[in-house]
């Protein structure tokens, strides 16, 4: 008959040999699914079709609250250079394909804003005055208006629309009058 302290010691032994196992299994599931996440796509994947549905498009705001009032101007003052700037680069005479990508990316934009509060704020905006994407300045009135109306919520001043075209002039106008071409080959040497 094993004495006592022969039984504990077997016990502990199995004891280890099982938490050992546990615990490589678990770490080798992580590595696969990072590792997975960084494989390239396989060609079946990259030909799946990305359907935006309406409900996508237009359900509840994600982010929690952000209560933090620094961090909260700090991202709203990088996201509205982004918003005024994505308008001002939109082109003059989108295509129906353009123009709807605008409206999707926009309705994206608040549900993924990561400020909670002013994504639902914002969402309620967006169903009083609907994205205008039919042309940049349509699209670029139609962003002013709105970050005019988050202003005033605010209590902060109002920016004046009528200058909107030249305060988000980017000094791209080279880029665009090269067109394509140079867009191309940027995008080949990056
Ligand atoms: C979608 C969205 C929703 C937000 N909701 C909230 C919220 O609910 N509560 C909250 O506390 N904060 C909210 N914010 C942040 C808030 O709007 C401001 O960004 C933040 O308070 C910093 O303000 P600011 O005075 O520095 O100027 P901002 O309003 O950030 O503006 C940055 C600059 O844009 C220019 N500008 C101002 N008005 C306009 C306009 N109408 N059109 C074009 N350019 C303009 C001015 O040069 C200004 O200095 C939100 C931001 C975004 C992007």
């Amino acid at each position: 008959m094993p004495s006592a302290s022969r039984r504990f010691a077997v016990l502990l032994i199995f004891a280890g040999v099982a938490l050992t196992i546990l615990y490589f299994s678990g770490y080798s599931d992580t590595i696969d699914s990072v590792g997975a996440q960084l494989r390239p796509a396989s060609k079946e994947a990259t030909q799946q079709p990305i359907v935006v549905e309406d409900s996508i498009l237009h359900g509840h705001a994600i982010a929690p609250k952000l209560g933090n009032e620094t961090a909260k101007a700090e991202l709203g003052r990088a996201a509205w250079k982004l918003f005024h700037t994505t308008f001002a680069r939109f082109p003059d005479k989108p295509t129906k394909d353009e123009s709807r990508a605008l409206k999707s990316y926009i309705h994206l934009f608040q549900r993924l804003y990561p400020c909670g509060e002013c994504a639902t704020h914002f969402g309620e905006l967006l169903q009083k005055y609907p994205p205008q994407v039919s042309s940049r300045s349509s699209a670029a009135a139609w962003g002013c208006h709105v970050h005019n109306k988050v202003n005033e919520r605010l209590k902060k001043e109002l920016f004046d629309c009528s200058n909107i075209g030249d305060f988000y002039d980017c000094g791209c106008a080279e880029d665009e009058k090269e067109g394509g071409t140079k867009a191309q080959g940027k995008a080949e040497t990056s």
